[in-house]
């Protein structure tokens, strides 16, 4: 019998792959690959979203799927089709929403097995959501799938990019590229036009001059975001904000983004 293999390892690999990364949790890394993939689908592409935060996982919340299941065709797993996208992620094989307790090598096991056992079919682009830092599956994944670029999301504070300046710069161990940095949780724009810089300023520009600096090829900041109550209770209702609230602040500078990607 033939081993099962892995589509998207391959260098050459047709499938434009974004693993989306950050030094630590809470910055809005997930809410921000389940918006970039709706987008992006929103865009017609084809598009396929794994969600490898085995800690966090959230996709399946954000995207409106809680509860839906793969569909298991012989030894294949059918990814759950929402939002025009197909979504699998590790909180789908999980009981109860039961905390994931696993050591290193057995996520890594599960990791790899997504790769090779999930059908996504022909995609244009592929999406990982990782769990924050430098662990096992950052490494597992850059294994598998060394085409993958990363994208690195960091709060506009000065602490949080020095986190996620390690987690980018992992990319330097692992020869994968970083395609740019995504500032989450930008000023506010107050009701009266003014801005409120809640966490703090600068963050973004700041890690994306310090990752050029370590890799040696311009990282960009690819945009943004700024703290919008919108985009935390449409992903509370799985409803991405680029999709179901286009106007507001967050999809726009969501939006800006994907058109970049
Ligand atoms: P991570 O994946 O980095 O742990 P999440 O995407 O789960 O982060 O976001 C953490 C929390 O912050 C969530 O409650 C989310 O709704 C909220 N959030 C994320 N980005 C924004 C933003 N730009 N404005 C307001 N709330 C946000």
């Amino acid at each position: 019998k033939n081993k099962p293999t892995n589509p998207f390892t391959q260098e050459d690999t047709l499938t434009k792959i974004y693993a989306v990364v950050s030094g630590k949790g809470g910055v809005g890394k997930s809410s921000v690959t389940a918006n970039l993939a709706a987008g992006l689908a929103a865009r017609g592409l084809s598009v396929g979203v794994i969600d490898a935060d085995v800690f966090g996982f959230s996709q399946p919340r954000l995207l409106g799927a809680l509860g839906e299941v793969p569909t298991r065709m012989d030894e294949m797993i059918l990814p759950v089709v929402v939002q025009d996208l197909k979504l699998i992620s590790i909180g789908m094989f999980v009981q109860d929403n039961a905390p994931v307790a696993w050591r290193g090598p057995m996520l890594s096991r599960a990791i790899r097995q997504f790769f090779t056992d999930v059908y996504f079919g022909d995609l244009d682009v592929l999406l990982l959501d990782l769990p924050p830092g430098t662990g096992d599956i950052a490494i597992t994944v850059a294994q598998e799938l060394p085409a993958a670029e990363l994208l690195v999301v960091t709060t506009p504070q000065q602490a949080a990019t020095e986190v996620a300046e390690r987690a980018g710069s992992l990319a330097t161990m692992t020869g994968q590229r970083v395609s740019g940095v995504i500032e989450n949780m930008s000023a506010m724009v107050m009701p009266d036009g003014s801005t409120l810089e809640i966490f703090g300023s600068g963050g973004g520009a700041s890690l994306a001059e310090k990752l050029s600096a370590t890799l040696g090829y311009e990282v960009p900041l690819l945009g943004s975001i700024p703290v919008d109550p919108l985009l935390g209770s449409t992903g509370d209702a799985g409803d991405p904000i680029v999709t179901s609230a286009p106007q507001s602040v967050g999809a726009q500078a969501l939006n800006a983004i994907v058109d970049q990607l």
